[in-house]
Order: structure tokens, then sequence, then C-alpha cells
């Protein structure tokens, strides 16, 4: 079997974080835990960092976004609406022998050769004329028949009476009826000691067969103690999904496996008090929309931004923190109205640009506008940290991808470097982010589980609708009932008949007179680990310098956009020594402190300094030197700026530099 090639770049990445302090693996000093990372003093700062400027850009800076902080336990009827319950699984494969499970859409191709065992006859701890003759024939016997036409072919008369006299005496002057036995001793000795289920290895490059036979029967000694392998075959194996990528072994057919991390509330486990760590944020703004609604003066359309913890079982956490069991996610729901409520209200839908942002949102934006709207905006936050569009990818979900409620979901993916080259040499990328477009599915789950209304009254839409021709009314109506149906119809209990689900959608569409509807919502979902390692991967840079004596030293530079640099300035004494190079920069470190990260350092040379700065991201040093104090009269109280990414130096007023930092990292 291959070994998957490691990934060196990712590795650099993984070492520099761990050096440096930006992630640690969680629980290290016992041995770690698979899927959890901690982050360090650096990835702290970054961390923070990009999740204030998510709520900075989503929330603060917008009118019609507002946030909230919910629980990461909440009820599990929370979950059952959603669906979680019944359906957050991915479908996973096992190892049969050490019980290691894999995605069943995640298992790399393998090709090698694959030695095969068709079952094992049991002994049953005995040494029998049976068992010998199976022993000699093992490698040819793969099904149970072959077993018989064994038994069949050399089975004699002696042997009969042996195995059994009392029946032997019986039919001993009768040969039809002694043959008839002859047959059937066969199966029945089968049916009790023939297990035919297969097992079967793809060989670890270079190791023999008999390490195969080896892990054969170290799978068939859980069942037995006493048995001979059947069967076996050789096969070479091109481009295989069906072995595991570490032990080799032919995995087992694909079962769903629920994600969610259950507990017990309360001191009784039973399953009355089970409770799940939530996998999203998301349905905790669905479950308190109506309060939000209600207390922020918000009306639709508006959002609900909220960024916190999520947690997901995940069968196979892997790419370092890009798939985790714990993670965060920044997550906004943005409730718009139907198009059929725009469509009363504003006579038509406005059209969907072909490409880029639509501009201002305007009160006749339809789903797909806001849809659209919603995916550049999210673009132009990533850029506006630093990853550029060349970096970035996107992956329109086809409508087999799509759940059955959405609408469309566009995913932001970025070039990670572990993402997969298509066959063109191109790299698509791995998902950032999900925009997707989820209908009234969510809000109206909940209204049917909780019994609680969560439609809303538009008062533009009540006199709007009174005005409509009543070819328009009956048009919008039938569109607006169908859709509710057809929603009605999906998600219809086992005791709900059709007469009441159309009666059901039939008051929702009598509502649209009313001015009631539900709103649809567009869901921009990013995970924040992944955006960091996004960040990470983008900003990490090496070069190798040699000097004059051949001596070769690798430099390596976090060139991280000073918005989320974790430190934004290092201030630098030229010397340790001299007192008043030292109180100069403990002054413009105290005046800078309260607007940004600083990083205090007079410890080593000048150029090992800036060099621990490079490495940790620090997109500018002020350095206080004698010039600082007046050696050179005319830039008494001036200091030097560095900057990272090229080493240049600016000499600027110290009354100066907060604001010009602050312009840079704002
Ligand atoms: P994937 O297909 O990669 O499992 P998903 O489509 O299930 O992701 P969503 O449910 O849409 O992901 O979650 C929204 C975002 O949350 C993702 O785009 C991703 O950034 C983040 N996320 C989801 N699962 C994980 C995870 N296991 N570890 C880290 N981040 C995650």
């Amino acid at each position: 079997m291959a070994e998957p090639k490691e990934n060196l770049q990712m590795e650099k990445i993984v070492s520099l974080c761990k050096r440096r302090g930006f992630i640690f693996q969680s629980s290290e000093i016992y041995g770690g835990i698979n899927g959890f990372w901690d982050y360090g003093p650096l990835g702290a700062e970054l961390k923070r960092n990009v999740k204030e400027l998510w709520w900075h850009t989503m929330t603060r800076q917008r009118d019609d976004v507002a946030g909230l902080e919910a629980t990461i336990i909440m009820s599990p009827e929370i979950w059952k609406a959603s669906g979680h319950v019944d359906t957050f699984a991915d479908l996973m494969r096992e190892c049969p022998l050490t019980k290691k499970r894999v995605r069943a859409d995640q298992v790399e191709p393998q090709s090698g050769t694959v030695i095969r065992y068709a079952g094992i006859f049991d002994c049953k701890g005995e040494e029998s004329l049976i068992v010998n003759l199976v022993k000699e024939f093992a490698p040819a016997i793969n099904t149970p028949q072959s077993l018989e036409d064994l038994f069949r072919k050399h089975i004699t008369d002696a042997d009969v009476k042996e195995m059994n006299p009392e029946l032997f005496e019986q039919a001993k002057d009768n040969p039809g009826k002694l043959n008839a036995l002859k047959r059937d001793i066969a199966p029945n000795y089968y049916a009790q000691s023939g297990q035919f289920k297969s097992f079967a290895v793809m060989l670890q490059a270079g190791k023999p067969v008999e390490s195969a036979r080896k892990l054969a029967e170290q799978y068939y000694s859980q069942k037995t103690d006493s048995f001979i392998l059947l069967g076996e075959s050789v096969e070479k194996i091109e481009d295989s999904i069906n072995f595991h990528p570490e032990s080799g072994v032919e995995l087992t057919e694909a079962r769903p496996f629920n994600l969610m991390f259950k507990t017990y509330v309360g001191p009784v486990e039973s399953e009355d008090n089970v409770a799940y760590l939530r996998p999203e944020t998301a349905q905790a703004i669905f479950a308190q929309f109506k309060n939000v609604l209600e207390t922020s003066r918000q009306k639709v359309p508006f959002g609900i931004g909220q960024i916190g913890k999520a947690f997901r079982n995940e069968v196979t956490p892997r790419n370092y923190t890009f798939r985790s069991r714990e993670f965060e996610q920044m997550e906004l729901e943005f409730f718009i109205k139907p198009d059929e409520v725009i469509e009363a209200i504003h006579g038509s839908v406005a059209t969907v640009p072909e490409t880029g942002h639509p501009g201002e949102p305007q009160p006749n934006w339809g789903w797909q506008v806001w849809h659209q709207y919603w995916v550049e905006e999210r673009v132009r936050f990533y850029e506006s940290i630093g990853l550029s569009r060349e970096t970035l990818g996107f992956h329109r979900q086809t409508s087999e991808e799509l759940a059955h409620y959405a609408r469309a979901c566009v995913d932001i993916l970025f070039k990670f470097p572990f993402s997969k080259k298509d066959a063109d040499g191109n790299i698509a990328g791995d998902e950032l982010e999900g925009i997707a477009a989820r209908s009234d599915f969510d809000l109206s789950q909940h209204q049917r589980f909780s019994g609680k209304p969560m439609g809303v009254f538009d008062e533009e839409l009540r006199a709007a609708w009174a005005k409509l021709p009543k070819e328009k009314q009956d048009d919008l109506w039938r569109r607006y009932y169908e859709n509710r149906k057809k929603y009605l119809t999906k998600m219809a209990r086992t005791d709900e008949t059709p007469e009441q689900i159309q009666k059901q959608a039939t008051d929702d569409a009598n509502g649209l007179a009313r001015g009631q509807y539900i709103p649809h919502v567009i869901e921009p979902s990013a995970g924040v680990d992944r955006l960091i390692l996004a960040l990470i991967a983008n900003a990490y840079s090496e070069t190798t310098k040699t000097d004059d004596k051949g001596k070769s030293e690798t430099i390596y530079t976090m060139k991280f956009h000073p918005r989320v640099a974790p430190i934004k300035v290092g201030v630098l004494p030229l010397l340790k020594n001299k007192p008043d190079l030292v109180k100069k920069a403990l002054e413009i470190r105290d005046l800078l402190r309260p607007w940004m990260n600083v990083y205090y350092d007079d410890g080593g040379s000048i150029g090992k300094r800036y060099a621990r700065q490079d490495e940790a991201g620090t997109p500018f040093c002020v350095t206080i030197d004698f010039d600082t104090l007046g050696e050179k009269p005319e830039l008494l109280d001036t200091v030097t700026i560095r900057y990272r990414d090229d080493g240049r130096q600016d000499r600027l007023k110290i009354s100066e530099v907060r604001d010009f930092l602050l312009s840079k990292i704002r």
C-alpha cells in the first residue's frame, strides 16, 4: 500500500506554528487528543483579531444586522426540528480490525497487491478427519459450495462410519441412503464450522504475504480461537477506495454516523436528559428570531450574527485544524422577504447582475440578488484581511449536492497547501465558508416543532396586496401556496394527511393578504479556525540567505495583513544598556498600548529582534536610537519605522507614530 505523501509545506507551517506559539496540540503532555487544538499567545491574538473584524464588519458597521450570543447546549428539540438528530450524519466506513473509521467520501485511491481470505473453518479445538481435510485443501476453499464439494469427493464409507457409527449402521446396507448421508454430513458440518466472511488486506510496500496472513489471523481470532484460513487469493488492484489508509485492511460498507456530541443535563444519565453540544451556531439564531426581532426594532430584511463554538464528532479530523472536532463559527442569518412578497409590494423582483457585487441593498431585491450580494460581501471581507481573489476559489453546489430545502449554495474556498490539483493541474481549494439560500425551511421547522409562530407581519405587504388586481393576487397566492405545500409535504409527519397539508398551505398563502409570511434566509457561515489556517498559510514565507562565508540561513516571515497581525508593532530600543534609550522606548510603548497590541523587546542584537518580529508577523517595528534622543538635533524625537515585508525604513516624528500605525491597522 502506498504511503500518503507528506505535505512539506504543511509540515513547515505546523512546525512554525508550534515553535512560535500560534497553535499547540490540545492536551499535548498526555499525548494529545485527536481533532482538538489550542491557540498559543500569537494564535490567540490572531483569532481574536479575526473575530473582532468579522463582528465589526457584519454587525456594528451595518444598520441591518444585530448580534446574538447563545448557549452551546440548548433544548434537544432544536436539533430535532433542524434535522440534525435524524440526518446530521456522515457515511463512514470502518477497518474491521482496528475499528478506526474514515469518511466514505474521503478515502484516497490506493493501488497495490491485495491478499484476500474467503473466510475460516472453525476447528472447535478438535483434530478430526474433516479438519485435516480442510487443512489440506484450505487455499482452494472459497465458497460454501466448494467446501461441500470437497466433503462429497473425499469422504469415504469408512469416514462416515467413524464420524457417525449409529447412522452408518442404519444405512450401511442401502447404498442410496449411505450416499445421501455422506452428502448431508458435509452441509451439516459446514453449517457449524464454515464462516465465509471475507477479509482482505492491501500489502504495505515491501511487506510479505505473511504480514497479511497475520492480520487475517488477528481479525478472525476475534470470533474463535482455533480456525483454518480459507481461500487465500492474491490480486493486483488499481485506484481502490476500499482499503483503510493506515492498516491497509478492506473497509466495511458505509454506514451513517451522527456527528453530534451527546451529553446529559442534570444528575441522571437517562434518555430524557440527553442534550447535544451544538454542531453549528445557526440554530440558536432561528430559535431566538422572534426575541431579537421584537427587541432590536429591526424589520425584514435584517440579519442576526453570532460567533461561537461548535462541536462535531468528525470521523476523520485531518489537515491540521481544518477539520477539527471543536471549532468556532461566525454565522449570519440574513432574513429576507419571499419573492412573492417582493413582487406584491414592488411589482417585480430585481434582476440579478451576471457577475459582481450588486451594490447597495434595494427594497426590490429577491433571494437571488441577496445571495449574490452576500457572496460578494464575504469575498470583500477576505480581501480586506489579505486573502486576494487569486488565493480563493468558488464552488456553486450542484442540484445533487444541495440540501433539499436550499435554493443555492456557493462555497468560498481557499487554496490550502493540502488542496488537491485536478486533472489539469488546477487547484480549486477547500471550503472556508458556505453561503446558502435556505428558503423558509428553518423558521418553518421551528414553528412546527415549537408550536410558536415564526412569521412576521408586514404592513407594506398588507396595503399593497389590497391594491393588486385579482389575477396578480391569484398568481402570487398560487406560487406561495405551491412552495409551502412542497415544504410541508416533504417534512410531513407520518400522521399528517394530504388534506391537512393542503389546509395548512392554504392558511399560509391566505396570510399574504393579511401581511403575514415566514421570512426566507441567506446564511453566510464561516469557520474561524479554517480562516486562521488560511491566513497562516497565506502569510507564510521563507527565504534562504547565504553569507560571505557560504553559511546559509532560512528566514521566516509571516506576512499577515496588518489588520489581523497578532502584534501590530514591536518597540525596540537600539541598546538595552542605555537607560535614556530604554526610558524613551518604554514611553513610546505606553503611548501606543491603549490603541494596539505592542511588543516591547530589548533582548539581543537589533537584527535578531527584527527577525523575531518577522516570524511573529509583526508588520511594523519602531526603533529608538541616539538620534531620537537628539544626537542629530534635527532628528530629536523621531524614530525609525521598519516595514516587515521589505525591510524598508522611514523616519517619523514620535507624535505622528500612533496615527500612522492606526491608519495601517484599521
Ligand atoms: P465540510 O463539508 O468541510 O464538512 P460543511 O459544509 O459541513 O463543511 P458547514 O456545516 O457549512 O460546513 O459549516 C460552516 C463552516 O464551518 C464551514 O465552511 C467551515 O468553515 C466550518 N467548519 C465546519 N466543520 C468544521 C470542522 N470540522 N472544523 C473546522 N471548521 C469547520
